[in-house]
């Protein structure tokens, strides 16, 4: 059992972070990775690039030296209507659009407000995940998003970053999500949350975290092949039967 896939990663464009998206690839092929999804901030995000830069990324290929490359975004959650700081028409062209809450893109609220704000987001046909839910400074009910994900078929991150360091306070909450997802069946995504090339596919926090929580491993998104990939197709069939 190992993981093939680092599903949030950011490169120079981003505004914050420090590689570019070749030596973000590079190595994901150092450490064995198969896929690698390209998820810089949304436009609200001071220093993101514009809509366009989304709407371009078709221009990529599909793999770089045998790395399936994801093209995707870390969209903001701006309301508790749960509206992401890119319009449909540019998430609809996207293989993964992780969703999260900053305080870039919506001033916390009451718990009940955070969760609205989620819980309205995985309403968003084009929404595939929703990233670091166990962020202190978001308040959330986690059983209620952990529930809901699992009915739309959306993922819950568990964000290894959050455990080094990032958004402190989070380690005991995620903790407890990934209890949840044990318990109550939910599938989860493990992200880096690479802000540089180095901190491509590290992941071995979240990952511990979410064995040791009890969750399957089929259950666990990054550790197969075809369930990366059936997993995006299925969302693409989600995306196209939504435009249809
Ligand atoms: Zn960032
Ligand atoms: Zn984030």
């Amino acid at each position: 059992m190992r993981i093939i896939a680092d599903m949030h990663t950011h490169s120079l464009v981003s505004g914050h972070a420090y590689s570019t998206l070749q030596e973000n690839l590079r190595a994901a092929k150092a450490r064995g990775l198969l896929f690698m999804a390209t998820t810089e901030h949304g436009p609200a995000m001071p220093g993101a690039p514009h809509r366009y830069y989304f709407g371009n990324l078709r221009v990529l290929p599909r793999e770089v030296d045998g790395v399936r490359l994801l093209k995707g975004v870390e969209a903001n959650i701006l309301n508790t209507s749960g509206e992401l700081d890119l319009p449909d028409r540019y998430l609809q062209r996207l293989e993964y659009v992780a969703a999260g809450l900053h305080e870039e893109g919506m001033t916390p609220g009451t718990q009940e407000e955070n969760t609205q704000a989620i819980l309205a987001a995985i309403k968003n046909p084009y929404v595939d995940a929703i990233v670091h839910p166990g962020n202190p400074r978001f308040p959330i009910d986690f059983l209620q998003v952990l529930l809901a994900a699992a009915e739309a078929g959306v993922l819950v991150e568990i964000n290894n970053s959050s455990l080094i360091g990032s958004r402190a306070g989070s380690s005991d909450r995620c903790r407890e999500i990934a209890g949840l997802a044990a318990k109550h069946d939910v599938a989860v995504v493990l992200g880096s949350d690479a802000h540089w090339s180095g901190q491509v596919g590290q992941l071995d926090k979240a990952f511990a975290m979410a064995l040791e929580a009890g969750i399957p491993a089929k259950n666990i998104l990054n550790l197969d092949a075809t369930r990366v990939e059936d997993f995006v197709e299925q969302r693409h069939q989600r995306k196209q039967a939504t435009l249809s």
